[in-house]
């Protein structure tokens, strides 16, 4: 179809949980949500305020006025920061997916930056900048404990000229590797010029408890991404945002779309935040069930984990240097026949950590499968 741009004929569009699975009840551990659904008595209270307080034939509020309220003290609270925060500091989007293209048509459009980010990390930031004609600039990370070559990614911004680069995305705790940013890795971050912009993304931020939140109050060039879709378990309603200073914050409201989150979605995060302790109270559950499943997992001979500070654990084969995308898409075709689906990425395995028996079912599983390994 000639219309269409030329490049779009690389692009595939992107599927999750490919192909099902076979048996009826299924673990869904290759996307890192909570396990848990919305409790039943706040759902109702959403189906309510839904009944009673939304007109369906009105727009969304398009400025989001009441949400930014909530999720500015929300973050200042969980940074124990003394400066304020306030809505000028809070843009919110359909999804930190949404966010993140904001982000690239702020800055890189149009032939003006290309990203930088080390491989493995979240695929999305690469996916959006391709659909927008921007580059990607990789860089690899160390085996040992996957933090990011700095020597690689410093050579590679002295380099890059056209276009340079103008973002660095990094996960703080990586997906899907796992693990929050090291001290030389931050330091190096704080290193970069003001005409790159520093995106720290936060989506397991409950699961870690680390954030550098402090930064963004310091530093113009540094944004902060969060989102409701793992801890706050709303993944079905779409609601990320991004804090920053208010200069950052203006040029992301500029580029979106103005009823960008349904009025629908609104009242769920608005709802999520007046109850995040009794929502947030399964987040130690799953952190000791991630390290309970890890220590199990680490007794298998074959396999190689790497410590985790989110929701999830990457896994690959021993010895870890041999080529093994062969085995492991095996493994995961196994396990999916079983009912277990695990995403298998970045060079290895990455399970999401999930209720008490699906945990149990997929060490069983897994141990077993690898087992008959030809
Ligand atoms: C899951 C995840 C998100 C969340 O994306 P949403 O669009 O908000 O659902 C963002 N960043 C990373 C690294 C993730 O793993």
């Amino acid at each position: 179809m000639s219309f269409l741009r030329a490049d779009l004929d690389q692009l595939k569009a992107y599927v999750s949980h490919p192909g099902g699975a076979t048996t009826q009840q299924v673990d869904i551990l290759d996307t890192n949500e909570s396990p848990y659904d919305l409790p039943t008595e706040l759902k109702e209270k959403l189906a309510d305020h839904y009944v009673n307080a939304i007109a369906t034939n009105r727009y969304p509020d398009g400025s989001q006025h009441h949400l930014k309220t909530l999720i500015a003290s929300y973050v200042q609270q969980s940074a124990r920061l003394t400066a304020s925060l306030g809505t000028q500091n809070v843009s919110v989007g359909n999804g930190s997916d949404e966010l993140i293209r904001s982000i690239l048509i702020a800055t890189c459009l149009g032939g003006e930056g290309s990203i930088l980010v080390a491989d493995p990390t979240f695929s999305m930031y690469r996916i959006l900048a391709t659909t927008l004609g921007i580059p990607t600039i990789t860089v690899n990370r160390h085996l040992s404990d996957f933090s990011m070559d700095l020597d690689a990614a410093q050579q590679a911004i002295a380099q890059t000229k056209r276009p340079p680069v103008r973002v660095v995305f990094v996960v703080h705790p990586n997906s899907p590797t796992g693990q929050c940013l090291t001290p030389a890795e931050i330091d190096w971050l704080r290193s970069l010029p003001e005409d790159i912009l520093v995106v720290v993304d936060e989506a397991y931020y409950e699961f870690s408890q680390q954030t550098l939140l402090a930064e963004v109050l310091n530093r113009p060039n540094w944004l902060i991404m969060r989102t409701f879709s793992k801890a706050f378990r709303l993944a079905a309603l779409r609601v990320g945002y991004a804090i920053a200073q208010p200069e950052v914050i203006t040029a992301l409201e500029k580029v979106r779309l103005p009823y960008n989150l349904p009025s629908f979605s609104q009242a769920a995060a608005i709802l999520a935040l007046e109850h995040k302790d009794y929502l947030l109270a399964t987040v130690p559950e799953i952190q000791a069930e991630r390290e309970k499943l890890f220590t199990q997992l680490r007794n298998v001979d074959k396999l190689k984990l790497w410590h985790s500070d989110a929701n999830f654990i990457h896994a690959r084969l021993q010895p870890i240097r041999q080529p093994q995308d062969e085995k492991l898409a095996q493994l995961v075709e196994t396990l999916k026949t079983q009912g277990t689906l695990i995403r298998h990425t970045g060079g290895g395995l990455r399970i999401s950590v999930g209720a008490v028996q699906e945990n149990q079912r997929t060490l069983v599983r897994l141990t077993k499968s690898i087992e008959l390994l030809s």
